[in-house]
């Protein structure tokens, strides 16, 4: 798979002034693909500033290479970098960087100046798209900070950039001006746009589809999904698992097709799915995590009804929902032998096997064929 961004042995040495070199940057390597928002983070002064300044063409590497698109831009020379960064990124920073004697139109207009012309109509538009329309004549002055930040964002949109690079762009905001913004983003995010965000604010972190970790200019990668997220995943292998069973579309999908398509992209990347063709199947891992979400479920449905003579369909799928999530493999395996290893749900669909359901030889897995006339 070609990546959007791919960033290969990157690393930075400044020499500062006859003292020793500062090596920010330590052959970081990393790729992004489209539509993914990653957060890089790490302590102050671990290479984030450096590292976004290289991606966004404000700075060159001294030594390894970043591509974006088609494009090798450590290779670019300064005036192609100047047209590169003006034509496909987005830059947000700390500071908003807006020009104090410009109003927010204006401030938003200078980025498409350079990058080709000037459009009023669809500058007014990006301040609009950021809910800034009363505020267009206002010098950054008469804005709050909450307020620079959006018309900073509004610049960064206007030439339709494929990649947003987001520098502590809520570092300066108090909590709900930087809810504000990160609603924006993620807003920007479901539409499609790629986002790198630096940040050390773990609530702006929890946005992102992925963290980049970098500590002293290196990448210590770490991939952290919360118990809603993995909930989710699982919630996306049961809907494929049934899918497949019943070669009938599944109607009640939990998720609007743009969280399914994050999600897929997402749980790809982890190796629970795959792309073959436009249609979407389990890699190993995934099948064999669905076959125990669905197992879990199922026998918590049957654990509901027989045992505890849960008559509501309502309640008993809820339930199971929640129990698919928390059951361990051991207490799975005693409520199937429990249950005496039944084969199918309460509604007639099959219960995958576990370890517990081989019959005299322990850890064996029957097929679902052979299952199929277990005791019920
Ligand atoms: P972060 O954004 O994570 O706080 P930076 O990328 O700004 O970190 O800095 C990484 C390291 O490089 C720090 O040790 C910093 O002092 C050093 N550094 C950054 N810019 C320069 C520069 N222009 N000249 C010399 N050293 C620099
Ligand atoms: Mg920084």
């Amino acid at each position: 798979m070609v990546h959007f961004l791919e960033a290969e042995r990157v690393s930075k040495n400044y020499q500062a002034g006859g003292g020793a070199p500062v090596q920010a940057l330590d052959e970081v390597t990393f790729t992004a693909d489209s539509g993914e928002w990653i957060a890089i983070m790490g302590p102050s002064g671990s290479g984030k500033t450096t590292l976004l300044n290289i991606l966004g063409c404000l700075d060159q590497p001294s030594s390894g290479s970043v591509r974006i698109g088609s494009t090798d831009i450590s290779k670019l020379t300064r005036a192609e970098l100047v047209r590169f960064r003006a034509e496909t990124v987005g830059l947000i920073f700390q500071q908003y960087h807006l020009i104090p004697h410009l109003t927010a139109l204006e401030n938003v207009m200078l980025a498409q100046y350079f990058h080709s012309m000037t459009d009023e109509a669809e500058a007014r538009r990006m301040l609009e798209h950021v809910g800034l329309t009363a505020r267009a004549s206002h010098l950054p002055s008469e804005l709050s900070g909450g307020e620079q930040q959006r018309v900073a964002i509004a610049r960064a949109l206007v030439n339709d950039p494929k990649i947003i690079l987001a520098d502590e762009p809520t570092g300066n905001l108090d909590a709900s001006n930087e809810q504000i913004v990160l609603d924006l983003l993620s807003g920007l995010h479901a539409q499609g746009r790629t986002f790198l965000l630096v940040t050390h604010d773990e609530r702006a972190g929890r946005c992102a589809d992925r963290r980049i970790n970098l500590e002293h200019g290196r990448i210590v990668e770490t991939v952290v999904f919360t118990a809603e997220e993995n909930e989710d995943f699982d919630e996306v292998l049961e809907e494929l698992w049934m899918l497949r069973e019943s070669a009938m579309h599944h109607e009640c999908s939990h998720f609007t097709e743009m969280q399914k398509r994050r999600l897929v992209a997402t749980m790809s990347r982890i190796g629970l799915l795959k792309m073959a063709g436009s249609e979407v199947d389990f890699t190993q891992a995934g099948e064999s995590r669905a076959r125990s979400v669905i197992r879990r479920h199922r026998l918590a449905e049957r654990l509901f009804m027989d045992v505890l003579s849960i008559r509501d369909d309502a309640a008993v799928e809820s339930n199971a929902c929640t129990f698919e999530h928390i059951l361990s493999p051991e207490v799975t395996d005693r409520i199937c032998t429990f249950l005496g290893h039944p084969a199918t749900c309460p509604h007639g669909s099959p219960i995958p096997p576990g370890e517990c359901c081989g019959d005299g030889a322990p850890g064996e897995k029957r097929s679902s064929e052979s299952t199929r006339g277990r005791a019920n």
